[in-house]
């Protein structure tokens, strides 16, 4: 007897905002005959990147083949939530040619890998490649950068965020630079080499724009990650478990808004004087019949109306804001209450 063919899967992690959803979206509507199967895990509960690529979802990936985790990060939730949702799409018929997994910007790839190495899991499924997308400008600005490497003595990872950022690029098989519409040429080769030397073992690092590249480039790179686990080091390694301490989120509802221009400038101020990290959600203008999508990256502000409300759907305004530990709650509240 022959045994069926195991089913290719992509983990793709990449930092908040780092254009993984985008890059997703692209894949989507490039997938060249394949039949794909999504699950996206988020961080929150506002559930954009979902909403986002089911309204795209085509032929190659019906709605039926979305599933969402939005109960915290994906590493911390295999057992409970992942094996069902892997489950559930390993009984579609026809059967997926091949799986994305979309982490939250806070999950460590790790633990998800070794979920693969699970017998249940690995007769069935392999993990063809792990991509880790990057912010250029992010990275190019010390985002990830360890806050008092300057004066030489200060312990390893005062910036939690580093610590995050570098466990899952050290878990990719593919490393994708991503906005580098943002940053010159000269920046991204520096860039690059700095990624490359913190690497323990020689991985490709591509530029990108927009999430822009040919789904042969991600999918088929048959890594075999749960074959590998000893060639991705983790901070966590020599821990039990891990958590997300160093991290804080929560939902703001807030009151329809009179004028984008402002709300932006606004939103703005709030990234710039709370150091949030990210904020994204959808946003009722008053007087407007299509809704506003948000998503803020720091002090990066994109938004665009991106359809129009349902009749039976309720006009919530309301953003996910996420930044670490300690975020003033309270006060971000307040600003964004302001007129
Ligand atoms: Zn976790």
């Amino acid at each position: 007897m022959i045994l069926a063919a195991k089913i290719p899967v992509t983990i793709i992690t990449g930092f908040l905002g780092a254009g993984k959803t985008t890059l997703i979206r692209h894949l989507l509507l490039n997938a060249q005959g394949r039949r794909l199967a999504l699950v996206i895990n988020e961080f929150g509960d506002v559930g954009v990147d979902g909403e986002l690529l089911r309204h795209c979802a085509a032929e190659t990936c019906p709605a039926d083949n979305i599933i969402e985790l939005a109960n915290g990060c994906i590493c911390c939730t295999v057992a409970e939530d992942f094996m069902p949702a892997i489950e559930a799409l390993l009984k579609r018929e026809p059967r997926p040619d091949h799986i994305i997994i979309e982490t939250s910007g806070l999950a460590l790839p790790k633990p998800l890998i070794k979920a693969f190495d699970w017998p249940e899991i690995r007769a069935r499924l392999t993990v063809d490649g792990v991509i880790a997308v990057v912010d250029a400008e992010a990275l190019a600005s010390g985002r990830f950068a360890e806050a008092s490497r300057a004066d030489g003595n200060a312990p390893a990872h005062d910036n939690p965020l580093e610590e995050v950022y570098e466990d899952q690029l050290l878990s990719a098989d593919l490393i994708l630079l991503n906005k580098c519409d943002l940053v010159s040429e000269a920046r991204q080769h520096a860039l690059k080499a700095e990624i490359a030397a913190g690497m323990p073992r020689p991985v490709k690092v591509i530029s990108l724009r927009h999430g822009v590249v040919a789904p042969d480039v991600l999918l088929g790179l048959a890594a075999g990650a749960e074959d590998d686990l000893a060639a991705r080091p983790s901070h966590h390694d020599a821990e039990e478990g891990h958590d997300h301490d160093d991290f804080d989120s929560f939902v703001a509802d807030i009151a329809p808004v009179r004028d984008p221009a402002v709300f932006v400038a606004q939103l703005r101020d709030v990234a710039a004087r709370h150091d949030v990290l990210r904020m994204k959600g959808f946003v009722e203008v008053a007087g407007k019949p299509m809704r506003l999508l948000v998503q803020a990256v720091g002090g990066r502000i994109q938004h665009h109306f991106d359809r129009a409300w349902g009749a039976s759907e309720a006009r919530t305004s309301r953003l996910v804001v996420i930044g670490q530990k300690g975020l003033a709650q309270a006060a971000i509240l307040k600003a964004l209450a302001a007129p």
